[in-house]
């Protein structure tokens, strides 16, 4: 019932809706597919606030309406504009205690909200979790999309441009959302799902990735950065771009001058943009020690990054290459190429990749730059898990899906690295 009253000004003012009793929080899940349940429908869809369906409504012919009529059911909001409306009668439920409800829809943020991230929070079962370290779901085989999502919402500048921004491209759009729901620091549940994101990821990639087949991390970075770089650059530029890009300058001799084609070999030295730095793991022999046991190789990332100090030779082909960073991005990526195939448990390098996460010195042109590590994505026995480092709580933690625990440092490196962002410490 819609009843108002006038107050002494003679302004109408509206009686509390009788049906915020029935309101149940633990039953609101913002985080499906926005179609309506009953129809597919991916247009004006609200959310029942009693039993958490998806529904087009809510004029008298539509799903909203009826599912009031049949069930009982009294509240809705509008997954769009977050407004709340109180059906059969359809009038606006103005009501600041439901203000939880429409900022769960999809967080929003201020530069001054962040400083709530660097504190534990509880959700609606007084689970603890700390912002940004929310679990994702893995809804069948995307713990290869997970990993990414949680290593690009643990880059601080990127993340800031994801919370601050609103974003009229699809894809953009789904990741900062996504992200929004990652750092809320008043979730009515500590985890996340990803199925609008892993919707428009299918859409998007043509089905090269999607939530039911396991994938290469590394290849799904790839695309996302590229694909998202389309959509957001402004005369070539990207918060992409500014994160991540570096330039190499590549220098090749031939092995073999009288082999090589004029056609295909043009100049011998070329400079080329990156998003991230490809290290080869050294080849691993199968030997044993005298125990009979496997011994498993080790390697320090500072050797394997001699292949870009401008010096050291790479044989690819007939040519000798060096590599020289001249320009290096304020997070920079490693890929350690340790799949052999597209298998993620077998025929891969297993080698282990020592380094200090506090400092890591980058030949750039002649000098040494300074990083710091900020993620690291490992293999794990067939699937992925993320070391992110929290910039607000200063700790670290691991994350595979929907397990989160906080993690000492020095753990990290004893995992079979694959990608990992460093942070460029600036003086
Ligand atoms: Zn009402
Ligand atoms: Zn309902």
């Amino acid at each position: 019932m819609k009843r108002k009253l006038a107050d002494e000004n003679g302004i109408e003012n509206q009686i509390q809706c009788p049906y915020l009793g029935t309101i149940d929080r633990k039953n609101l899940d913002f985080d499906h597919e926005r179609i309506c349940s009953v129809t597919l429908s991916n247009t004006n869809i609200y959310i029942c606030l009693v039993c958490g369906k998806y529904l087009q409504g809510k004029s008298s012919k539509s799903q909203a309406y009826f599912h009031c009529v049949n069930e009982d059911h009294h509240v809705f909001a509008h997954l769009e504009s977050k407004r709340i409306f109180c059906l059969p009668d359809g009038y606006e439920v103005q009501e600041p205690s439901l203000e939880d409800i429409k900022y769960n829809i999809l967080p929003q943020y201020t530069k001054e909200d962040f400083v709530l991230f660097d504190r534990k929070c509880f959700d609606l079962q007084r689970k603890e979790y700390v912002p940004g370290c929310l679990g994702i779901n893995n809804i069948k085989a995307n713990d290869y999309v997970n990993v990414v999502i949680h290593a690009l919402s643990h880059v601080q500048a990127f993340r800031n441009e994801m919370l601050l921004g609103k974003f009229s491209k699809r894809l953009t759009s789904n990741v900062s959302d996504l992200i929004k729901k990652l750092w809320n620091p008043k979730a009515f549940r500590a985890n996340v799902s990803p199925h609008e994101l892993m919707a428009t990821i299918a859409d998007a990639s043509e089905m090269k990735f999607h939530s039911t087949k396991q994938s290469d991390p590394m290849d799904f970075l790839t695309w996302l950065l590229n694909s998202m770089h389309r959509e957001l650059k402004k005369k070539n530029n990207s918060i992409i771009h500014e994160c991540f890009r570096g330039f190499v300058k590549v220098d090749s001799q031939p092995i073999q001058p009288d082999l090589v084609d004029d056609a295909t070999f043009v100049e011998n030295s070329c400079v080329s943009p990156f998003l991230y730095l490809s290290l080869d793991l050294p080849p691993t022999p199968l030997y044993r020690d005298e125990n009979e046991e496997n011994i498993i190789p080790q390697v320090s990332l500072a050797l394997l990054l001699e292949k870009f100090n401008g010096t050291q030779v790479t044989e690819i082909g007939n040519f000798r290459k060096t590599y020289t960073i001249l320009e290096s991005p304020d997070y920079l990526i490693f890929h350690f190429k340790r799949f052999i195939k597209n298998n993620w448990s077998n025929e891969r390098n297993p080698t282990i990749v020592n380094y200090s996460v506090d400092s890591l010195g980058l030949p750039v042109n002649g000098e040494i730059v300074n990083y710091r590590l900020s993620v690291n994505i490992a293999h794990d026995d067939g699937c992925f898990k993320v070391h992110v480092f929290n910039e607000e709580t200063k700790n670290w933690y691991l994350m595979q899906d929907l397990a989160v625990r906080e993690i000492a440092p020095e753990m990290i490196f004893l995992s079979e690295s694959y990608i990992q962002i460093w942070k460029k410490i600036k003086h």
